[in-house]
């Protein structure tokens, strides 16, 4: 078996292994003996700039620091503040600096300068998110002719709104330097397509191949998934009982939680969420005192001046629905400036009668899928998701799809869900969980890695969507 390595912003080393990437990578490095080469986390001053390598349970690591100006410009500057909202459909937010781009061509080659000489001719080159955009080019231009592929995490939107971008043909182009190019959804992968037939003068040869330079580069959608059997073990945990016996005296009359748990991210729409909820209590006074609505949302990326406007506007959006509607012996938002464990949040999800997952533009949405893993089959809630998750391509079946700016309509559908009859709720829980425990993480990994390595003996086979 041909030895992985991968190469994300943050690595998985010493911490947790939760979250998408983190667990889908970690597996596979641990199944083929891998080296996973990313940022180690820590920002330091210049002297600082070397690799430092370590293992963990047989994976390799080769980390290196940040400078400060590094982390200033290639993480919080270019990273987070010009292609995330821009990817995210936000150009109105998004913050073009030349000097930011430049430190982060600088990083990427800096990063392919320290990967190359660890490469060995066979290895699979697996390069993760919208940090490393022109990370395949700096490995050819030093030389490495070996397979290598990109996922890309977060949508990729219609080519008007990449085009916004100052640079946005130097960086697709050094996307197009992979051999595989994966995305979450099939309209991300269509929008990548447009783009490179448009701007780069790309030749589609079919709905998953473009050819450019006289190369042939596979484009597919591979929707990230969780590992689901986890995650319903979880839900049974004894942290995951506590967490319920601690929220259960608060939930009203009728014991009806409807939940939320996002990053406080402006992608993740919770103030438009916040503003429905407010909608459907003034069209239902009949439900006052008896729905408790729970958002959880810690705080990220608190250095950005973006989020720390959203916070203000999230704390007194819950302020004023609070004051308007609650009442001596009930608080109809309660809002959780902070983060749990993912026991308790797997307990939470439980018994929520509603999981609300409304973003604005989300790449996939992790939360949907977990909510639905962590259902009662014979007694489920009811998934309320945002039509621009990318989720909503694989769950529009099971769930009642919202757009999120209609603050009426995704009033009426948490109205919905929460009367919806047993027999319904039963059926549509079926359907998401067929997806959610059939197109798992380890689906995920193994669709992608065999496209990734062709010749290879990789367990698993695409699985048509
Ligand atoms: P993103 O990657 O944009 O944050 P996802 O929904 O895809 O969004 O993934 C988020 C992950 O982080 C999920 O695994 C989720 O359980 C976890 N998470 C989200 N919000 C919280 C929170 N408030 N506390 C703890 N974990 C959280």
């Amino acid at each position: 078996m041909k030895r992985l390595v991968g190469v994300s912003n943050r690595t998985a080393a010493g911490g947790p292994k939760a979250g998408g990437l983190a667990v889908a990578l970690w597996d596979a490095l641990v199944q083929r003996k891998g080296l996973w080469f990313g940022w180690s986390g820590e920002v330091a001053g210049t002297a600082r700039r070397g690799v430092e390598l370590f293992e963990e349970e047989g994976v390799e690591f080769a980390v290196t620091d940040l400078t400060e100006a590094e982390h200033e410009g290639y993480y919080l500057g270019y990273a987070n503040r010009a292609l995330w909202p821009v990817l995210h459909y936000r150009v109105d937010l998004a913050n073009f600096d030349e000097e930011q781009y430049d430190c982060y061509r600088d990083v990427n080659r800096r990063f392919a300068k320290l990967l190359y000489p660890r490469l060995r001719e066979d290895d699979l080159v697996w390069i993760h998110d919208y940090h490393f955009f022109p990370m395949a080019q700096d490995l050819r231009d030093l030389g490495w002719t070996g397979r290598t592929g990109f996922f890309l995490h977060v949508p990729f939107p219609p080519p008007e709104i990449f085009k916004s971008v100052p640079d946005h043909r130097a960086l697709a182009k050094g996307v197009c330097a992979n051999d595989v190019i994966g995305f979450q959804t099939v309209s991300d992968r269509d929008n990548f397509a447009k783009y490179s037939v448009a701007e780069l003068g790309a030749k589609q040869l079919d709905d998953e191949a473009l050819s450019l330079d006289g190369r042939r580069i596979a484009i597919r959608a591979y929707p990230i998934g969780i590992d689901a059997v986890e995650f319903q073990k979880l839900s049974h945990s004894e942290e995951a009982k506590a967490a319920i016996e601690r929220i259960e005296p608060f939930l009203g009359d009728s014991r009806a939680l409807i939940l939320g748990v996002d990053r406080m991210d402006y992608s993740k729409g919770i103030p438009n969420r916040f503003q429905a909820v407010g909608r459907l209590l003034d069209n239902a006074p009949e439900l006052h005192g008896k729905i408790a609505y729970t958002q959880i949302a810690p705080p990220s990326r608190t250095k950005v001046e973006e989020y720390a406007e959203l916070r203000e506007q999230l704390d007194s959006l819950a302020g004023r629905i609070n004051g308007d509607y609650g009442d001596l012996d009930w608080i109809p938002i309660r809002y959780l400036a902070r983060s749990y464990n993912r026991d308790q949040l797997a307990g939470l999800y439980r018994i929520a009668r509603v999981g609300l997952v409304t973003p604005l533009h989300d790449g996939m949405n992790l939360v949907a899928k977990e909510y639905v893993a962590a259902q009662d089959p014979e007694d489920p809630g009811v998934l309320v998701l945002s039509q621009f998750a990318g989720a909503a391509e694989q769950l529009k079946d099971g769930a009642l799809l919202v757009n999120p700016h209609d603050t009426a309509g995704t009033a009426d559908a948490i109205h919905e869900a929460l009367t919806m009859p047993l027999a319904e709720r039963k059926r549509r829980h079926e359907a998401l969980a067929e997806v959610v425990f059939g197109q798992d993480i380890a689906w995920w990994r193994e669709a992608f890695l065999a496209d990734l390595d062709p010749s290879g003996n990789g367990s698993g086979s695409v699985v048509s969507l």
